[in-house]
């Protein structure tokens, strides 16, 4: 029997003990829609508001600038086509990176049809965006700057305040879509100087299906769901109430174990990192260190990665070839292509994402079956030789 190694926790995570024994009174007895008028109700709609209270403190936000939904996606979704909206007489441009995830890529696509130009910035070799280069992107008509805080598929960490500032500077809303940073990297609103976050509970140990939207107070965003009026009349929708809950407990555990935490998972990520290294013809994508404490990420030369995968999957190992996040498409990322890689070795990607319940014989385990997996692979490919 082999090892059970999950290293995909940019994919999703386990939903964490906390989250479950917090959820579990509003799945079964507290059952009451918080919009109704009797006390049985009214404990239900004390919870959601005791979870937005959390969730916002997580974040250095207030109470009433969290918006509940169901998640990444739909955060984004909404934080780039009501912003387009809310300003769109004052102007149809529209900035974001290269880098994004296609919650943001499709929708600035979408807005393009709409009549919005968009320009999309381009990242150095670590898949960082500059400060200088969205400075001199910024126009009179620019309306909106979308910067992801930390990339899904290479780890690399953002300059978000520098960005946002830049972007207030030039007149233009700022939104970042934090999914991969809340709970594992600071995340804090103000200091960042944001207009608006996007955050899923999933990528860090909460339910599936839930996230939110921070939207900076006095900011006027219009709705994206229209209906019974929820959520202050901006996110309709009966209340998820037992997955705000379970978000908020799991966000409040990763704030309050995140020092240890993550340095727990980069000493992880740096032996794993070290190791893979030193398999020739194999590089680090991504940013060496300001990287997501569990995010590695390599490009092995003359092989593909969802032979990688699919070969460690054999072993018991989960990760994921980053290669096509809809691994329905065989066009190779758009974040490595963006970093400058060229289509035959951006194909050979592997991500391999640590958290929670990743420990020491994970890596060991890891570091024994991807070596071997990439020779064997190498063995039969007709594009490998051993460089010299
Ligand atoms: C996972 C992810 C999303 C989508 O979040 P869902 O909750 O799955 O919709 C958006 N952005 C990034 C960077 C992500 O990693």
């Amino acid at each position: 029997m082999s090892r059970f190694v999950y290293a995909d926790h940019a994919a999703t995570t386990k939903l964490c003990k906390e989250a479950l024994d917090a959820m579990m009174p509003y799945l079964t007895a507290e059952y009451g829609n918080p919009s109704s008028p009797y006390r049985f109700a009214g404990r239900a709609k004390e919870a959601l508001e005791k979870a937005r209270g959390q969730t916002a403190s997580c974040l250095g936000a207030e109470a009433g600038e969290i918006y509940f939904t169901s998640g990444g996606s739909e955060s984004d979704n909404w934080a780039l086509r009501a912003a387009a909206e809310l300003k769109r007489n004052k102007g149809r441009h529209i900035i974001t990176s290269a880098v994004e995830h296609h919650a943001v890529l499709h929708t600035a696509e979408w807005l393009h049809t709409q009549g919005f130009e968009i320009t999309y910035l381009p990242v150095d070799s670590a898949g960082r965006v500059s400060p200088d280069d969205l400075a001199a992107a910024l126009r009179p008509d620019t309306v909106l700057v979308s910067v992801m805080a930390a990339n899904n598929e290479i780890g690399t960490i953002q300059p978000i305040r520098e960005l946002a500032a830049a972007a207030h500077k030039g007149g233009a809303l700022f939104h970042t879509d934090a999914v991969q940073a809340a709970g594992h990297i600071p995340v804090d609103v103000r200091q960042w100087d944001v207009d608006l976050l996007s955050l899923s509970a999933h990528k860090f140990c909460g339910p599936r299906g839930m996230g939110a939207l921070f939207v900076r107070s006095g900011l006027r965003l219009p709705p994206l769901i229209f209906g019974g009026g929820q959520e202050k009349g901006r996110r309709s929708g009966t209340e998820n109430v037992a997955g705000a809950v379970g978000m908020a407990a799991a966000l409040v555990k990763a704030v309050e174990t995140m020092p240890q935490e993550s340095a727990r998972l980069t000493a992880l990520r740096d032996k794993l990192i070290g190791g893979l290294k030193k398999i020739s013809g194999s590089r680090l994508t991504g940013h060496p260190t300001d990287r997501l404490p569990g995010c590695v990420s390599f490009i092995f030369e003359a092989i593909e990665g969802e032979s990688i995968v699919l070969r460690l999957d054999n072993e018991g190992i989960c990760a994921s070839s980053g290669s096509a996040c809809s691994s329905a498409s065989l066009d190779p990322s758009h974040v490595l292509l963006a970093i400058g890689l060229p289509h035959e070795l951006a194909h050979g990607s592997l991500r391999l994402t640590l958290g929670e319940e990743t420990g020491e014989g994970d890596v060991d385990y890891l570091l024994e079956k991807v070596p071997q997996v990439v020779k064997d692979l190498r063995a039969m490919s007709p594009l490998w030789t051993e460089a010299s």
